[in-house]
């Protein structure tokens, strides 16, 4: 990139293709003109070693123009390699982002354009993660994060719970008091779970009224006592738009065994024991055993 940096900065031709056309001009020329000095400076010239001269100092010419037009090419070759390296490393470039010509143009175009786009993807892959309503995780998200926990736990001989939580007779907190209600019923429910978070647990909403809370290194009687506490910190709770809510839970609480082949196996089970405590009288906690 140097000598096309070079030669921008001379400010003149100030198009890309003048900048190409002085150095192909220049190079072709340097030598010829050497040439030219040199027979005026002599008195007789032999025209046949003229000739061979005139023809070397063409090729010599050629050549030099080769190199520089190879040097000139350098923008090109940095924005192709500046795309290769996003698309398949998702590096960012470092394009020089301050010369006029077209081609610094074209550099500085890729430059913010891969910049903005980064940005863009970053966001939408964060929005993809998460649950508009309650802005917690999603399914997608928990189940990603979740079978890597599984392997993780596995590894390190550590264990790992998870807590499937259910909202009672929602339908009737819809019914009773609108969906606006119910929706800030799950807003509130959201937040009495995410005060029960740790910076290393996966807390998601899987859709509906069912929330998922998945907790590294916990065994499973720290995992009930916490399922407990969410029971009764829900049921206790006041939603504004529920008047006398008495909104309760019923949670399974599971820790992961030998058993289980994966994530969305260990949380079928969380899922079982949900459904124990449901049909066991609902607001209660149903630990495996
Ligand atoms: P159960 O105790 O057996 O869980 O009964 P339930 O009424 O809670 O369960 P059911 O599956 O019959 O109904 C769930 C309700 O949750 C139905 C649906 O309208 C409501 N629901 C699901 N997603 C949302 C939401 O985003 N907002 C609101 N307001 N309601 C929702
Ligand atoms: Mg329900
Ligand atoms: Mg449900």
């Amino acid at each position: 990139m140097q000598v096309y940096k070079a030669i921008a900065r001379l400010n003149w031709p100030r198009t890309y293709v003048g900048k190409l056309v002085l150095v192909c001009f220049s190079a072709v020329m340097a030598p010829l003109g050497l040439l030219l000095v040199a027979c005026m400076a002599t008195d007789r010239v032999n025209a046949q070693a003229l000739v061979a001269f005139a023809a070397l100092a063409g090729v010599a010419g050629t050549m030099l123009a080769l190199v520089l037009m190879h040097q000139m090419l350098a923008p090109m070759r940095a924005t192709w390699d500046a795309l290769e390296m996003y698309i398949q490393h998702g590096r960012l470039p470092d394009l020089p982002t301050s010369y006029p010509d077209e081609a610094g143009r074209l550099m500085a175009q890729v430059q913010h354009t891969i910049r903005a786009l980064d940005i863009a993807s970053k966001e939408l892959r964060r929005l993809a993660s998460l649950d508009p309503l309650t802005a917690l995780h999603n399914r997608r998200w928990l189940i990603q994060r979740g079978q890597d926990e599984v392997v993780r736990a596995r590894r390190e001989n550590r264990p790992l719970s998870a807590i499937l939580m259910d909202l009672d007779h929602f339908k009737t907190i819809n019914d009773l008091h609108g969906h606006g209600a119910g929706d800030a019923a799950l807003i509130a429910v959201a937040e009495v779970m995410r005060n029960a978070l740790r910076p290393y647990d996966l807390l998601a909403r899987l859709g509906g009224e069912e929330f998922c809370l998945v907790m590294p290194d916990t065994d499973i009687v720290v995992a009930s006592a916490v399922a407990e506490r969410l029971r009764r910190a829900i049921a206790e709770q006041t939603i504004p738009q529920v008047p006398g809510s008495g909104i309760t839970a019923s949670l399974g609480v599971v820790t992961l065994s030998a058993d289980d082949g994966g994530f969305l196996a260990f949380i079928g089970r969380a899922d079982a024991m949900l459904y124990g405590a449901k049909r066991t009288g609902r607001n209660r906690v149903m630990v495996a055993a």
